[in-house]
């Protein structure tokens, strides 16, 4: 992905929706991930259907992502990496 031109969709989709929509949005495509990830397992889907919900939630994480600030997700992530490291015992 651009980082760019991503950043150019996100906010062009903030404004025309707002950000409201974006939180619904993405409750929504992980609602849409959870039911294909249920159906997989019964073998009612196949794996691309999941992996079209799977890009659908990765496009809203990355809008939230932009919405509330990189730096502040990133270091959230990397707090828990630590924690998770630490739970493995890796170095
Ligand atoms: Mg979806």
């Amino acid at each position: 992905m651009d980082k760019r031109i991503c950043s150019e969709i996100f906010k062009t989709t903030l404004k025309k929706w707002g950000v409201e929509a974006q939180y619904d949005q993405t409750i929504e495509e992980c609602a849409e991930l959870i039911t294909a990830l249920k159906h997989l397992k019964r073998g009612r889907i196949t794996e691309e259907e999941v992996v079209e919900e799977l890009a659908d939630v990765i496009l809203m994480v990355h809008q939230l992502t932009f919405m509330l600030g990189e730096d502040r997700v990133c270091k959230a992530i990397d707090k828990k990496i630590y924690k998770l490291k630490q739970l493995l015992k890796m170095p």
